[in-house]
């Protein structure tokens, strides 16, 4: 009886029609114990039942829901499931606090999207931010409320196994694809039931990993923190992102999840931002091991006044915040706000409205899996891919060719195209490219399919079957690449060749003297160095989720003519990695004249195998044109432009116009040039179009002399191309 008064009570303060979020918020605090308080804080994820294979809570954890003691899940699906626990939450805990249940759709739910890397390569960001409004509504009908997603850590070592989870190795473009996604995920209100809240991740400096090696230190200059690593989470702080990450990283000598230049002056004192940030995986229990504490205890007072306000999975906040608190070691401020950050959210969702919205068995039955996600899968997935080479248009195949020789493990895998970080997605929702293309071409083409050998180990055996196959087909179609296990978190590799005996066969397929188009299928750029000089047509397709086989076959037949774009450079070689466009020069810069006591290696090449931004069309484009409105511009204003690109083949297709700017002298030293605007066109055959830019001048600030967020007057080079290194160019200045 008391508790149903009490509930009544929080039901009266929350609803009051006339308060603002703040005050709602202040009216649940007001009621809560400590202990109650420290419960929001707490997030665990579930445990595994083998007996049903399914995830559900760990022994003990329903009856901290009781005590409101936990106020966060992760890795509970479903309508049920999610129901009845936040049923033990509303209804038997004392203040009936709804929790919030959050799981990893990095690309996908039950329907598998392409990897965000593959997204990125679209430069599309209306097509992602669709991608991302797809993923929001498959999951929020199985009763999760929050991604922990999007990872908008940028990536400029291939090596780094997380390098398929972010956008590549652009600021400019990764602080648009995080803006497209958290809009896409959060739709246009979290009050509506099919939006998530998004969790940008991993805050921060996460893929600048030393040696690619996963969760390995970073020491980066605050320079490079500001202008190259944070400006994807500033944009989605801009654009309204629920909740943080922190890293699991340290960053010159401070991890992560313990850094108050990042957690407290960076995100709330200077992006004014209230998300909530909830560390990764037991970051605050690591932080023993990176040797910041001697133990839980000192490690959660120093995680909570960092302003860490969720702790996922390290029980330091359940066991030792509210004791912290008692022995007056940690003032209950630090406390009060987390806690004000993370009802906030829950309010923002309506779950203090209507706990169960997101759990309703009808809608999860209507929404999964169904037409139209599948459907936005196959759209995002045809643009995605990047066409890297094609001798003599060997693509799009003649339909007219009698039969295809499909050789590769990978040309098979209805598991491959899933990609790491998966979510729910299973092979028989996945089209693989030998059923993508026997679906494409039915009985008029006949498809010879051998494995070949398999992506890993040494075997050879099953050459002479593929070459057979190749020689009685008129052109052969070769997968390569990597097992979807070999990207992800912890799958750092330390070479970047083609695994196993993948390029002995292809050599031997290519022997045959017939015509040989392969197909790349993986999770980060590699050094494929010999197809890339002897195979005349190849194509990189990533990891494409369900609808990987038909994009493909739509692209091999021309039925979608391939527009992606690198968002990542390819290098030649590891020992060039870093490798990356937006460098800076050194005060000897590569002389090829005189090359002696100028940045180069004696023994290797210094261009990259495929630059970033480059990718190649069925058709062909040309530049002509750069034009400036004016060639003076000030403070506030935009750098007017028009350039001129005609289709010059016989495709209507899209090109992806590119803006690159240097800084020609400033207080610092600049990259050699910076990606600033980018358009997506298309083109009839024959077709040309005066692509016209405004570029604000904003875009031209960077951190001075004096670590200040400044525009420096003086001259800039402007470049405008196909990718960062075909470029035509001009200058303006920036006058005061
Ligand atoms: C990963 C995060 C992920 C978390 C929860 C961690 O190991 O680094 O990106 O969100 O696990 O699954």
């Amino acid at each position: 009886m008391k508790k149903y008064l009490l509930l009544f009570f929080v039901g009266a303060l929350v609803f009051a029609q006339n308060k603002t979020l703040d005050q709602k918020v202040d009216s649940v605090l007001a009621l809560m114990t400590l202990d109650e308080k420290v419960g929001q804080l707490v997030q665990y994820s579930a445990g595994w039942d083998t007996g049903t294979r399914t995830r559900k809570p760990k022994e003990g954890h329903e009856e901290l829901i009781r005590r409101g003691q936990i106020g966060s899940f992760l890795n509970i699906v479903g309508a049920e499931q999610t129901k009845r626990l936040q049923r033990i939450a509303v209804e038997e805990s004392r203040l009936g606090i709804p929790l919030i249940f959050g799981l990893d759709v990095i690309h996908g739910y039950k329907t598998t999207f392409p990897i965000p890397l593959a997204e990125a390569c679209s430069w599309n960001p209306e097509l992602v931010e669709l991608s991302a409004r797809m993923q929001a509504i498959e999951t929020s009908a199985a009763g999760v409320h929050w991604t922990f997603s999007p990872m908008v850590d940028i990536a400029r070592d291939p090596r780094w196994g997380r390098i398929m989870e972010g956008s590549g190795e652009d600021p400019y473009l990764g602080a648009v694809m995080a803006a497209a996604r958290v809009k896409g995920y959060q739709g246009k209100s979290l009050s509506d039931i099919n939006t998530i809240l998004a969790c940008a991740k991993h805050f921060a400096g996460y893929g600048a990993v030393e040696g690619g090696k996963d969760y390995n230190t970073v020491d980066i200059s605050e320079r490079t923190l500001r202008e190259i690593h944070l400006p994807p989470f500033k944009a989605a702080v801009d654009a309204g992102v629920g909740s943080l990450m922190s890293a699991f990283n340290e960053i010159g000598g401070i991890p992560s999840s313990a850094n108050k230049l990042l957690l407290t002056q960076i995100l709330r004192n200077e992006w004014h931002s209230d998300a909530f940030v909830l560390t990764d995986w037991n970051t605050i229990g690591e932080f023993m091991i990176h040797g910041i504490a001697h133990d839980l205890k000192e490690a959660t007072k120093i995680a909570i006044e960092a302003s860490v306000d969720m702790d996922m999975e390290s029980n330091g906040y359940h066991y030792h915040l509210a004791e912290l608190v008692k022995e007056g070691k940690v003032d209950v401020k630090y406390i009060d706000n987390a806690v004000r950050r993370i009802l906030k959210a829950k309010f923002r969702l309506g779950l203090f409205d209507d706990p169960y919205r997101y759990s309703d068995p009808a809608r999860e039955a209507e929404v999964t899996l169904n037409d139209d996600l599948r459907k936005a899968a196959k759209q995002v997935a045809l643009e995605s891919v990047v066409l890297l080479k094609n001798e003599n248009n060997l693509l799009p195949l003649d339909k007219n060719i009698k039969s295809i020789a499909l050789i590769g493990e990978l040309a098979a895998s209805k598991d491959d195209p899933l990609g790491p970080w998966s979510q729910q997605g299973t092979p028989e929702t996945v089209v693989s490219i030998l059923e993508g293309l026997k679906n494409k071409v039915g009985d008029r083409i006949k498809i010879n399919y051998a494995e070949g050998c398999k992506v890993r180990g040494n075997d050879k055996s099953g050459f002479a079957e593929a070459v057979e196959a190749v020689k009685k087909s008129d052109v052969a179609i070769v997968v390569i690449g990597e097992t979807r296990d070999m990207s992800g978190e912890a799958h750092s590799r330390a070479t970047l060749d083609l695994p196993g005996v993948q390029e002995e066969l292809i050599k031997e397929i290519n022997k045959t003297g017939k015509p040989v188009i392969a197909i790349l299928m993986n999770g980060r750029p590699l050094t494929i160095n010999w197809v890339s000089e002897n195979i005349p047509a190849i194509i990189e397709s990533w990891y494409l989720g369900c609808e990987h086989g038909s994009a493909v076959a739509d692209i091999l037949f021309g039925d979608f003519v391939p527009s992606g774009k690198l968002t990542v450079t390819f290098p030649k070689g590891v020992g060039q990695i870093p490798l990356y466009y937006n460098h800076k020069n050194s005060g000897r810069p590569y002389n090829p004249e005189n090359p002696r006591y100028t940045s180069y290696y004696i023994d290797f090449s210094l261009e990259p195998l495929y630059p970033f931004g480059y990718g190649l069309s069925y058709t062909t484009f040309e530049y002509s044109n750069l034009k400036l409105k004016t060639d003076k511009v000030r403070a506030g204003e935009t750098v007017r432009f028009s350039v001129d690109v005609a289709n010059t083949g016989k495709y209507e297709a899209q090109e992806i116009v590119q803006v690159y700017v240097r800084d020609l002298v400033g207080s610092v030293t600049r990259p050699v040039k910076e990606l600033k605007d980018f358009r997506k066109i298309n083109l009839k055959p024959g077709e040309t179009k005066t692509v016209e830019f405004e570029l604000p001048v904003e875009r031209l600030k960077f951190f001075d002399i004096n670590m200040n967020y400044v525009l420096e007057p003086g001259k800039f080079k402007l470049m405008v191309g196909p990718n960062s290194k075909d470029l035509m160019e001009t200058e303006f200045e920036l006058i005061q």
